[in-house]
């Protein structure tokens, strides 16, 4: 369920290294969702950026860039979403991340390829994170995929479309539960737990690590923040992982992985593993017996 009615549709020409560059700088501060048409990238504003606003922020951007800068070309239209919900249905594809987790959204077909092991995850592109296309979402759905076992029980931190939330219940996580402090990320959730028939497995709640019972203790917790969001918590993460307990932290980037893996140490969290896609990381760590 999305909230508004429509998106700011920002449509940038650039020499295409810098076209990526800015396409995944808007992405990182807030920007729904992104495709590629020819020689152009159009990025999807919510409704609460102020186009003129976008504007001079990118007009300032591209004298910062000086030379090449002069290349880039942008405009802004405002979309109905009936519109961008049809940009989504054409160009968003299905996929496979990790041996058997495929993605994908409700209008599209089960890919050519697919196999009977192959979970499917159901997802319908709302206003919350998380359609299994960003990096950071994929290395944790692989992380899990890795570490999951049936009977395990499951806390995802920062659920957004309810996305590992789902995985974990298909891969027999049980109980899972899904936290977000966004009501309409957790709207946006449970509409994907219908759409994937998994509304008994999963139970969501508005709130971050606090909401949960003093003594509610998990074997996998699921954490796609970021690292000033991940750090002030990282004793509340270790305080509610069972011993042996595996955490998977991502939404970070490669130059903080030193920071994220001494700070958790003080909290007895182990770094056993660390995944990576372009500068993406997501750190696994076990909570000392
Ligand atoms: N789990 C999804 C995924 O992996 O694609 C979504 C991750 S998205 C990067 C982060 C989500 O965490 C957002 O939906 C945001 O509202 C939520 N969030 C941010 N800070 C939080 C906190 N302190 N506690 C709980 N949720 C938080």
């Amino acid at each position: 369920m999305v909230r508004e009615q429509r998106w700011l549709r920002l449509t940038l020409r650039a020499p295409s290294p810098l076209m990526e560059t800015l396409s995944d700088l808007l992405l990182e501060h807030g920007a729904l969702g992104s495709w590629q048409e020819g020689s152009a990238v159009h990025v999807y504003l919510p409704p609460e950026f102020n186009p003129l606003e976008v504007h001079s922020c990118l007009r300032r951007l591209l004298q910062c860039l000086g030379s090449g800068a002069e290349e880039i070309e942008f405009e802004l239209h405002w979309e109905e979403e009936r519109d961008w919900q049809s940009a989504w249905k054409a160009h968003f594809r299905p996929v496979l991340v990790g041996r058997r987790l495929l993605v994908r959204a409700p209008w599209h077909e089960v890919p050519k390829g697919a196999t009977d092991r192959d979970l499917p995850i159901v997802i319908q592109p709302g206003q919350a994170f998380g359609t299994g296309t960003h990096p950071s979402t994929q290395l944790t759905l692989e992380a899990l995929e890795q570490h999951a076992r049936p009977g395990m029980s499951a806390l995802d931190l920062g659920t957004g479309s309810g996305i590992l939330a789902i995985a974990a219940a298909k891969l027999g996580c049980a109980p899972v539960i899904g936290l977000d402090i966004d009501p309409v990320a957790i709207e946006n959730a449970r509409e994907n737990l219908r759409l994937n028939r998994a509304e008994g497995q999963v139970r969501l709640v508005v709130g971050s690590i606090d909401a949960l019972a003093s003594g509610a203790r998990f074997d996998i917790l699921l954490a796609n923040l970021q690292r000033q969001i991940l750090l002030p918590i990282l004793d509340d993460i270790a305080t509610h992982l069972n011993a042996n307990g595996v955490a998977v932290l991502a939404g970070l980037i490669e130059t903080e992985e030193e920071e994220i893996t001494s700070e958790m140490a003080r909290f007895g969290l182990r770094s056993e593993d660390c995944l990576r896609r372009e500068e993406w990381i997501a750190i696994v760590a076990r909570r000392r017996v």
